[in-house]
């Protein structure tokens, strides 16, 4: 679905100027399920700005679909990533003068206002499905991190993407809450759809089926899994803990 091949981004000037990125080459399957590891500034969201196009990079080429996204246009990457990728951050990026379903279909309804109402019907399946359908027309301030971060998938949901990318979408949530979002997650994989997270936390990494763990803007090690089936999740900390040390 993805394919990142010797990727090169550096930030800075002069002396002070280093990679990043430093030569990184990756491949997300369809349906794949993904986690990267990594000390911070390791370049871990360096690397899914870059895998999504929401970066540029100084060398190297990235396949998106089938398409050089190294290479096209501004409009049609944003097409792009509007049909095919969706985003869900560590912290909200939701409007507070609006309420949570208007958040949720804003990004979708920007270029598209015939459809209003098919979009909110969408959502609506869509909160039900995630357990905050009682919450549309509840304020973004009025709601807890967790159903807000419920709010987030769903508008990263609503266009039906190929792929989804979390930088730390647990971070700031508590472990029940992100384990319950991991939950989620793993609903909405089971259904077909990729998805790539950042995260510090064993426990939600060890959820997926493959972590790669970033050091120095460069992927050293990599961990694969079974799909998780709800099971054995002690053994699957225990070697994610094991391979990051
Ligand atoms: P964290 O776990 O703290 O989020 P990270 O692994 O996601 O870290 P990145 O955000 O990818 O790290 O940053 C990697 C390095 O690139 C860091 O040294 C950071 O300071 C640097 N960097 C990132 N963005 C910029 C920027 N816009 N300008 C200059 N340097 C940057
Ligand atoms: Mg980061």
């Amino acid at each position: 679905l993805v394919i990142g091949e010797h990727i090169v981004k550096s930030f800075g000037e002069g002396d002070e100027k280093h990679n990043v990125l430093d030569g990184v080459s990756v491949d997300i399957n369809e349906g794949e399920f993904i986690a990267i590891m990594g000390p911070s500034g390791s370049g871990k969201s360096t690397l899914m700005f870059a895998l999504s196009g929401m970066d540029s990079i100084d060398s190297g080429r990235i396949t998106f679909d089938g398409s050089d996204i190294s290479s096209v246009g501004e409009a049609e990457l944003s097409d792009l990533r509007r049909s095919k990728m969706g985003f869900v951050f560590q912290q909200s990026t939701m409007l507070k003068n609006l309420n949570i379903l208007d958040n949720i279909i804003l990004p979708s309804i920007r270029d598209n206002r015939k459809n209003v109402a098919k979009i909110s019907e969408k959502a609506r399946v869509l909160m039900k499905r995630v357990g905050i359908a009682e919450l549309e027309m509840r304020d973004i301030t009025q709601v807890s991190g967790g159903q807000l971060q419920r709010a987030g998938i769903c508008r990263a949901l609503l266009n039906s993407p190929k792929i989804i990318f979390g930088d730390e979408p647990t971070g700031a949530l508590n472990s029940k809450s992100a384990q319950e979002i991991m939950d989620i997650f793993s609903e909405i994989n089971a259904g077909g759809t990729a998805i790539m997270l950042v995260t510090h936390d064993a426990k939600v990494a060890a959820r997926t089926e493959r972590i790669m763990f970033m050091l120095d803007g460069k992927i050293v090690s990599e961990l694969k899994l079974p799909k998780f089936d709800g099971t054995d999740i002690d053994s699957r900390v225990e070697k994610v803990t094991e391979k990051m040390w």
